[in-house]
């Protein structure tokens, strides 16, 4: 919906984004990618049509890191805030850190994602449905969520 637009920020505030568009997919992933940038049991994801994300201010300050072929996670050089992840090979949506949202998205995560990477530590403690990769990519042997 054009009228709610979402406002997000890295740490410093040197980064300043604007989304048109409700978010989609919210997701929790537990890769090891997310766990070691974001440096916690699992990033808080969600996927926003590009062309409805607008960088506001800060763009220079924006760093990439190709963190596994084709996905580029998108940090602020300044604080080290992971905003976005750009996929090469889906150029057409990018993944939006709900972290770094200002305010309540409306969106609330759905999902746990690349379980079979959680952190040992860590206990998934709601019930929502988890799936070991990604759903449609799951093993064969285990076709449903876990
Ligand atoms: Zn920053
Ligand atoms: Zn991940």
């Amino acid at each position: 919906m054009e009228d709610s637009a979402l406002f997000g920020s890295c740490l410093c505030g040197s980064v300043r984004y604007e989304i048109t568009a409700p978010l989609e997919n919210a997701e929790y992933c537990h890769c090891s990618m997310c766990r070691k940038a974001h440096g916690a049991a699992f990033s808080a994801n969600s996927t926003v049509p590009t062309n409805k994300l607008t960088i506001s201010s800060g763009a220079d300050f924006i760093s990439e890191y190709e963190s596994s072929p084709k996905r580029r996670k998108c940090f602020c050089s300044n604080c080290g805030s992971q905003l976005f992840i750009r996929r090469l090979d889906k150029p057409e949506s990018t993944v939006v850190t709900l972290g770094t949202l200002d305010g309540d998205p409306h969106a609330r995560p759905e999902r746990h994602v690349f379980v079979a990477s959680k952190a040992p530590w860590y206990g998934i403690a709601d019930a929502l449905p988890q799936f070991k990769i990604y759903p449609g990519c799951e093993p064969t042997d285990d076709a449903s969520s876990v």
